[in-house]
């Protein structure tokens, strides 16, 4: 069924475009067409979500400057690579590590690099959703599934609430990538949800940019040319919904196809939405951005976490009772005034209550009280977040958090507010029963603005 779906909507694309053109296009016999087999998501129907301010809806989209990249989001992901027993698509390690840095300089390009940074960068999952560690690689041979045949997304899908999987198989006729669903069609979170790419353009050196393009689409994005139009009386609520996106009736695979069919019009044969060649395509704009953004914000609210704002030191940590060491972060707003910033910790045995501690200086004091692990603040200007509404009890997951109040932070003496300019020191401190002992995180080194 799935494949019919897509199959169709490809051909509907190609009759909603020009398609005499692409069938007489000889300047470019290898132009990889069908290239995105997602389908047309507005005849999916409405999602079921409740409580949605719906800035980034199906049917329209009002997202404004509040959604401008600010902190980063950081979205876990998890390859599937689902191979034939002959071995074909078993792509190597570094192929898919190789694509993880092409996906994230189209997200976040810096220096000489073109385009915008949206400030969503992609890591790999270091946590399965059991809380083991893991590589973010997922190996599963079945010429079945390797066919994009079969419920291979339930069997194999980690939380799609909570993490990105990108399936990767042979997809078949060409088509490089889809996904089943834009998020405000309902699939978020849903067994199918998720991105699916042919393991030939992984880190290939033409079809590079496709798992963008896909996982714009998995961010809320539609084609460019959604509606097929030259000209929408409301860009909110008709084409692609993007404001700054210019609405064209079709994929323009030209890259020197400045003007298009539309009056003249400029064509969007820079952006990761249209259907392009490698070489040619580099862009989200502002509106795509503030898009996907607020469809992460409001659609996927489990997917991402800020990006972590210390640099640790005294990692990793001792090892505990689950032969991890305990794993401390700091994410949120640096800027002190913000007052925006939680203190995360991972891979600490389950039921375990602990607190977090700061200090203005740094040191190490090894089995402090007989603990199995090592305090790394120094002595004198510690603060100690043990108040009852403080301390953590890990989940069974072994993770535990605490939101900041920078306003009141604990000192050696008495609370105090946190100041720009400060320099603060973060660890966590936690029971580890099953070996009658504590143990101690990582720290880091949080510098506030
Ligand atoms: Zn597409």
């Amino acid at each position: 069924m799935r494949q019919t779906l897509h199959w169709m909507a490809c051909l509907a694309g190609l009759t909603l475009s020009s398609a005499p053109t692409f069938a007489q296009d000889h300047d470019h016999p290898d132009r990889p067409y069908p290239y995105c087999g997602s389908p047309d998501f507005k005849t999916l129907g409405e999602p079921h979500f409740f409580g949605s301010p719906n800035e980034c809806g199906l049917n329209s989209n009002t997202a404004g400057p509040e959604y401008d990249p600010y902190l980063v989001y950081q979205i876990p992901v998890v390859w599937q690579i689902i191979y034939r027993s002959d071995g074909t698509g078993n792509i190597s390690t570094g192929a898919i590590n190789l694509q993880m840095q092409m996906l994230n300089i189209d997200f976040r390009p810096t220096g000489t690099q073109l385009g915008l940074d949206t400030k969503i960068e992609f890591v790999m999952a270091s946590s399965d959703p059991q809380g083991n560690p893991t590589d973010g690689i997922v190996r599963t041979q079945n010429n079945t599934w390797f066919t994009d045949s079969g419920n291979y997304a339930a069997s194999l899908g980690w939380d799609p609430s909570r993490y990105l999987n990108i399936y990767v198989m042979d997809l078949g006729g060409g088509l490089i990538g889809y996904v089943p669903a834009l998020p405000q069609n309902g699939v978020a979170g849903t067994p199918d949800d998720g991105v699916r790419m042919t393991y030939s353009a992984i880190a290939s050196s033409q079809y590079n940019h496709v798992l963008s393009h896909e996982i714009g689409h998995h961010l809320g994005l539609y084609h460019t040319f959604q509606g097929g139009n030259c000209v929408n009386s409301s860009c909110q609520t008709q084409g692609d919904l993007v404001c700054d996106t210019p609405p064209h009736p079709g994929p323009v695979w030209d890259c020197s196809a400045t003007t298009g069919n539309c009056a003249g019009q400029t064509l969007p044969i820079h952006n990761y939405m249209n259907y392009q060649d490698v070489g040619c395509v580099y862009e989200f704009t502002p509106g795509q951005i503030r898009r996907m953004r607020c469809t992460l914000e409001n659609w996927r609210p489990n997917m991402w976490d800020y990006k972590p704002v210390g640099t640790d030191y005294c990692a990793p940590a001792v090892a505990n009772s689950t032969g991890l060491p305990g794993e401390l972060t700091a994410r949120g707003s640096a800027v002190a005034a913000e007052n925006f910033m939680t203190l995360k910790v991972k891979n600490l045995p389950g039921g375990e209550f602990g607190f977090f501690l700061n200090g203005t200086n740094t040191g190490v004091i090894m089995n402090p009280g007989g603990s199995a692990g090592n305090l790394c603040l120094g002595g004198g200007s510690i603060g100690r977040y043990n108040d009852f509404t403080e301390i953590f009890l890990t989940t069974a997951a072994g993770t535990g958090e605490l939101e900041l109040d920078l306003t009141q932070t604990p000192t050696h003496t008495q609370p105090a507010p946190v100041m720009a300019g400060q320099t603060l020191n973060f660890q966590a401190w936690y029971r580890d029963t099953p070996l009658g002992t504590s143990n101690f995180t990582n720290a880091t080194t949080v510098m506030f603005l």
